[in-house]
């Protein structure tokens, strides 16, 4: 996947991959994503990389553990700077700017782990299949999203599993 600086004119490159990654770092490339990116060289081995990465990753969802596709659709626009830049400089401090700014070593553009990065960042903090997800019974674990069941439980279901401990010490 990797882009040769040398290919890439004044004017930039535009260029369309159909990949698959391994997002979770689980060791397996399962998502699979699209992208359109430009490069456009912006001076001392600068790049601006600007485009769309689209992508379907199956997440789990935080309250019923199921399994779920959640959409993707992400506009990007990053920095891309050789590593060397860096290391070359000695009062380098990371400014807010340079939080959209990635880098490249060699004389090779590697748009992986930019890709990576930016679904990353589009994946939610507390994924949900659905806003209105029901959760997993605390007490006897039954997905409440398919039936109800008759177990009490605290409105703070955090404490359910407490309250089984509360039953076995009555009898
Ligand atoms: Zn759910
Ligand atoms: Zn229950």
């Amino acid at each position: 996947m990797a882009i040769k600086i040398n290919d890439i004119p004044p004017e930039g490159l535009t260029v369309e991959l159909a990949h698959k990654l391994d997002l979770f770092d689980n060791g397996v490339a399962s998502t699979a994503f699209t992208a359109v990116l430009s490069f456009k060289p912006s001076g001392a081995g600068l790049f601006h990389v600007a485009g769309r990465i689209q992508a379907e990753p199956l997440l789990e969802c935080s309250r019923c553990l199921k399994t779920f596709p959640y959409r993707i659709d992400a506009e990007v626009s990053v920095e891309l700077a050789p590593a060397s830049a860096v290391e070359s400089s000695t009062d380098h401090e990371l400014d807010r700017s340079e939080l959209d700014t990635e880098f490249y070593q060699g004389e090779e553009l590697e748009p992986a782990a930019l890709i990576k990065e930016q679904l990353l960042i589009a994946v939610p903090m507390v994924p949900l299949h659905d806003v209105n997800c029901k959760g997993l019974c605390p007490v006897c674990g039954k997905d409440l999203n398919e039936a109800g069941c008759d177990c009490t439980r605290d409105d703070q279901g955090v404490f359910g599993a407490f309250s089984v401990l509360k039953d076995i010490f009555k009898k």
